[in-house]
């Protein structure tokens, strides 16, 4: 064992040693997730796929290193949107597409849209709800290097109540058999709670996501009225933390947003009509708000489409989508603390970094918006030893932009380069 260690020792020694091909970005300001502070004309460099050094001025490249020249734009932690569904995308047949499209499709589908997600700078994303598991397989391909794309932190299939936001059979007719029940997360009871946790467990789920309140985009009345019992809720939480999940409940309607909070779950999702004592119960909880501005201004704008939406679908579409903004501007003054999520899989994949400019035209400070999506993020989900933040030791995940995002959010949207894996997928 002793003689074993020795060679180990020797062996990393001479790895050390050997001019290894390092990638040197030169970086015209770096925000580093953590700090205030903006350093300019910095070269961070890459080996190994960690960060191994951060120095001042633009080194010279070594024979075989590589130089990415971000030296006009802004170099950042790679993105966290905690709020997606990567394995589906909404669209104006979808209600349709459910009835046809099988496991295969799902995961080819989330395939194509990893590969976009991470173009736009995300290299971590939690999805939260997926179907026939097809998020779990895809982060188990992106782990083993089979495919490219973000981290995914995955919920595996929603957990809802009969005939609510993520009963997977609302609306069909009654010539289909459509009663699941815990294992396809459809519960009515506290029992059925503790299962449908131990089922997302056995699937190889990473964290919870519960709905409880209505949506807007199941086909289902109300957008807005709890569905599911505090009991129940608290049911899926204390379950959970013997499994290591964190909770994230999907809440649009007051009364579901404060029983989700009482219950004890970690995020609420979307918050739509939070008012002051929810969030008051959100600050004396420590739960964090994802408020998911994309998706709520995407289902207003195709809301103005009279045929866009099953009819079912609209009303509730137009009465959601244009709230979440001010409900986002008032939870930050109150100091509600806030995570970077989207909701995209409702509203184009790729398209992720317009929550930026919405958070900052909402009142939060660029970056403040840049911590809430790279350094508390990965804090949340216990990944700061890995990313989220510029730092020697940490992940090379980093993404560049043109120009100063401090000045102009919307070079958000517009990312040069990504790396992550030790792999550049995009460069200036
Ligand atoms: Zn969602």
């Amino acid at each position: 064992m002793q003689r074993g260690a020795v060679a180990a020792l020797t062996l990393s020694s001479l790895i050390a040693g050997a001019a290894q091909a390092a990638t040197l970005v030169h970086a015209g300001r770096v925000i580093d997730g953590v700090s205030d502070t903006v350093r300019t004309n910095q070269t961070v460099v890459i080996a190994d796929g960690r960060i191994t050094a951060i120095e001042s001025g633009f080194r010279q490249p070594a024979a075989g290193d590589r130089v990415i020249d971000l030296s006009q734009g802004t170099l950042m932690p790679g993105w966290f949107d905690m709020h997606v569904h990567i394995t589906g995308e909404y669209s104006r047949t979808s209600e349709i597409d459910s009835y046809k499209k099988n496991e295969g499709d799902a995961v080819v589908d989330g395939v194509v849209y990893a590969q976009r997600t991470l173009q736009a700078g995300f290299t971590t994303v939690r999805d939260l709800g997926d179907s026939y598991r097809a998020a779990i397989t895809l982060r188990n391909a992106i782990n083993a290097g089979k495919v490219p794309g973000p981290r995914i932190i995955a919920a595996g299939k929603a957990i809802a109540s009969t005939g609510g936001h993520a009963d997977p059979t609302n609306g069909w007719a009654r010539k289909f058999p459509a009663n699941p029940g815990p294992e396809d997360g459809v519960i009515n009871s506290v029992e059925d709670a503790r299962k449908a946790v131990r089922q997302r467990y056995k699937d190889g789920s990473d964290t919870i996501k519960i709905t409880a309140t209505g949506g807007v985009l199941s086909i289902a009345k109300s957008g807005l009225n709890p569905q599911m019992t505090e009991e129940e809720i608290r049911a899926v939480v204390t379950t959970a933390r013997d499994y290591g999940f964190k909770v994230a409940a999907h809440a649009h309607g007051t009364d579901g947003i404060k029983r989700a909070v009482r219950g004890g779950v970690d995020t609420i999702e979307h918050g739509t009509f939070m008012d002051a004592e929810g969030m008051k119960l959100m600050k004396e909880h420590g739960t964090y708000y994802v408020p998911t501005l994309t998706a709520g201004r995407w289902v207003a704008d195709q809301a103005q489409d009279p045929n866009f939406f099953p009819p079912i679908v609209r009303p509730k579409a137009l009465q959601v989508g244009p709230q979440i903004q001010g409900t986002f501007a008032k939870a930050y003054q109150s100091g509600v603390k806030i995570l970077f999520g989207t909701d995209t899989g409702v509203g184009k994949h790729g398209e992720n970094a317009r929550e930026f400019r919405m958070m900052v035209e909402g009142g939060m400070p660029a970056m403040e918006a840049i911590r809430v999506a790279t350094s508390a993020p990965a804090k949340f989900l216990d990944l700061f030893d890995q990313t989220g933040s510029i730092a020697v030791g940490k992940l090379g995940e980093l993404v560049g932009v043109p120009g100063d995002p401090l000045a102009d959010i919307s070079v958000m949207e517009r990312v040069v380069f990504v790396m992550k894996d030790n792999t550049v997928y995009k460069a200036p």
